[in-house]
């Protein structure tokens, strides 16, 4: 074997590899912009614990492609393997929203902004996130959070701290974060586009208190429900804010389990009742949704009986024309 020329071959092809590397994913361009409409991908669907441990469903978020704009959502473990998978080109997202600092919603978030930043090389695109997560916990770090150019990587994104209804702009649309009732600081939004208004519920608690045939009960319980017969107090901020969107992405974690700090497809029903969504999404599935039966057609099939709102369940890796769903 002639050891100094596999020597010089390996520094020539590393070195034109390294460049072509560079090129396509740092030095690189803005992508072309994306067609008109309003497209989801759910990258996941899944939440807690043993979603996260399992990928069963994948705890990835979602993504909008809507008027112009790029927006990850809630990038949980696994979200830049799935966007691969999906084809979805990071360096091309305009904003990632981090709803709330659990694993299943944030662990991802590092990852997109690498991508959305062309290796940390540009300033470029937004994070929205709450003030917990960046500047009080610090679960992402300051590097991602574009603050320690220091390091010779002089990109990173632009840092909004969410806020209770203050609208950000983003390309022409407004998002508002809704604050809503779960662990800590978080927030769902109201994404409007001036045509369309596109709700995202996050994980929060609904159904406050409940009839049962032998009385009212509160849900102090953790338990699953057994004996509701009808809602009694709910989270009215919830139904009044989301109650206005056309579309509804709702994180309900199971049918009557953890409602506590979760819609359930129980209190979805009672949010949707009389409200102006016409077509509501339903994820962030617990794994008892899928395992050992897959509970989710029977979900959506409760929840568009008894609201009348057309009623879907998000499955992994697919994406769904919102407009043609409404129309
Ligand atoms: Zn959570």
């Amino acid at each position: 074997m002639n050891i100094q020329k596999l020597d010089a071959e390996l520094r020539q092809k590393t070195a034109a590899a390294v460049g072509q590397a560079f090129t396509k994913y740092r030095h690189r361009e803005e992508a072309a912009p994306s067609p008109p409409g309003a497209a989801i991908t759910f990258l996941g669907t899944g939440g807690n614990p043993e979603a996260v441990l399992s990928q069963i469903p994948r705890t990835a978020g979602f993504y909008l492609e809507i008027d112009g704009l790029r927006l990850y959502v809630d990038p949980g473990p696994g979200a830049v393997v799935r966007a691969q998978e999906a084809g979805i080109d990071l360096g091309m997202l305009d904003g990632i929203f981090v709803s709330h600092g659990h694993l299943d919603h944030y662990a991802g978030t590092e990852a997109l902004i690498e991508g959305m930043c062309w290796g940390m090389y540009c300033r470029r695109g937004l994070l929205m996130a709450p003030g917990q997560i960046l500047e009080r916990e610090h679960l992402l770090s300051r590097y991602h959070q574009g603050r320690n150019s220091d390091l010779g990587y002089k990109g990173g994104p632009s840092v909004i701290t969410l806020e209770a209804h203050q609208p950000i702009q983003l390309k022409g649309l407004t998002l508002t974060p809704i604050p809503v009732h779960h662990a800590g600081e978080n927030y769902g939004f109201i994404l409007d586009t001036g045509n369309l208004k596109v709700g995202y519920t996050s994980d929060t608690n609904y159904i406050q208190s409940y009839l049962t045939p032998t009385g009212i009960q509160d849900l102090s319980r953790k338990g699953p429900i057994m004996d509701l017969t009808e809602v009694v107090e709910y989270r009215r901020d919830i139904k009044d804010l989301f109650g206005q969107v056309d579309v509804l992405i709702a994180n309900v974690t199971g049918h009557n389990i953890y409602a506590n700090r979760h819609i359930t497809t129980l209190g979805l029903a009672h949010l949707l009742q009389g409200s102006k969504v016409k077509l509501c999404f339903i994820t962030h599935f617990n794994h008892c949704c899928l395992w050992p039966e897959d509970l989710r057609p029977a979900m959506a099939t409760f929840v568009e009986h008894t609201s009348g709102t057309r009623t879907l369940y998000a499955k992994d890796g697919f994406s769904y024309d919102i407009l043609a769903n409404i129309t």
